[in-house]
């Protein structure tokens, strides 16, 4: 079969591998029907994840249909329609067990599919702990609907959980890339009065302000005093980090009134400072990353009602074959890219 493969720092190959097995009783293979290009595919390709393994197949975002299940396989059965968990968790232990399914203690848990293991830039993908990493699809609900559920639709959802909006706050959204915007939709389902979305690309301010009018969008160098006109209490409610910029992080706080929450949902590249002398007295609550990717089945159930919607993102589509051509779109941000879907190959 075709599989995307990290061969090296800087390096993406589309490769003939054999299909996967089954290995463990918990184990399902997955005929891969939808995948997607996540940033931190580009990551690994640019060696800035040095848990991953040279060789493996790349992709953690995908859906497709069970093929084979393990013997001790309970949820799932061949032929269901499955959208797949970035994460890797074993439902038992004491973080799994409180929904912290991203500090697994599993030696094989956490972000292993398309980065310590084979994921599912391929025909087909093997996946681990198949009742905690599938999730079967309802069946009116598309592939391309569902296609984020299980990756950047996860940490949307969780930002906004993690983050306590209230009805009628104000809530700051820092990036509008893909995850940015899945942040803002599930925001979204907590009702706040007002979200503002801060980006320094027009083209993603624009793609917000065409598809979601109702949200004010506003570039980093204007966002303070942008935000203390459209918040009553001098500052956001609610703010959720998923940029990871330089400049970033010190604006999530400034843009924060008083008491507070911060989110940080973005993965920065250096340590950040967290100059204490110049926010005391204003009380703030900081929520870090990385996401617990646990709640697949209430996500769908959104989806299928309507009330969640991530198509509008799928900006391109292209055959596995052709993956390479979407890379370079997608990592070159051309034609006003936003998430690139990756169908079965063309034979
Ligand atoms: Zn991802
Ligand atoms: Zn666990």
């Amino acid at each position: 079969m075709l599989a995307y493969t990290y061969r090296k720092q800087g390096e993406f190959t589309l490769q003939n591998k054999p299909e996967p097995v089954l290995t463990h009783a918990g184990d399902a293979v997955v005929r891969v029907t939808m995948s997607s290009i996540c940033t931190s595919d580009l990551h690994i390709k640019h060696g800035s994840v040095p848990r991953a393994v040279p060789g493996i197949t790349v992709g953690h975002e995908m859906v497709g249909v069970v093929e084979q299940v393990g013997s001790a396989v309970k949820t799932v059965k061949p032929g269901d329609r499955v959208a797949v968990n970035v994460e890797t968790f074993c439902g038992h232990c004491f973080f799994c067990q409180h929904g912290f399914v991203n500090n697994c203690t599993d030696p094989n848990g956490g972000w292993a599919l398309g980065c310590r293991i084979d994921g599912g830039q391929a025909e087909y993908v093997r996946v681990p702990y198949a009742d905690q990493g599938l999730t079967v699809i309802p069946d009116r609900v598309s592939d391309r609907q569902a296609l984020f559920a299980g990756d950047v639709l996860a940490t949307g959802y969780w930002a906004a959980r993690i983050s306590e909006i209230q009805q009628g706050d104000t809530v700051l959204i820092l990036g509008a890339g893909p995850t940015g915007i899945c942040t803002m939709l599930c925001a979204m389902l907590h009702h706040p009065h007002r979200i503002i979305i801060c980006d320094p690309d027009p083209a993603r301010l624009r793609f917000v302000r065409e598809h979601y009018p109702d949200v004010l969008t506003i570039t980093p160098e204007h966002a303070q005093e942008f935000v203390q006109l459209n918040s009553p209490h001098g500052g956001a409610d609610v703010v959720c980090e998923v940029a990871g910029s330089d400049d970033s992080f010190r604006l999530a706080w400034e843009c924060a009134r008083p008491n507070a929450i911060v989110s940080i949902v973005a993965l920065y590249d250096k340590p950040q400072t967290l100059p204490l002398p110049d926010m005391y007295g204003k009380n703030l609550t900081f929520k870090t990353g990385g996401v617990d990717g646990c709640d697949t089945a209430e996500i769908l159930r959104l989806i299928e009602n309507g009330q969640l919607d991530t198509t509008p993102l799928i900006t391109h589509i292209f055959p596995l074959n052709e993956i390479e051509a979407a890379y370079d779109l997608f990592e070159k941000r051309r034609d006003g890219v936003m998430k690139v879907a990756i169908t079965p190959p063309e034979k």
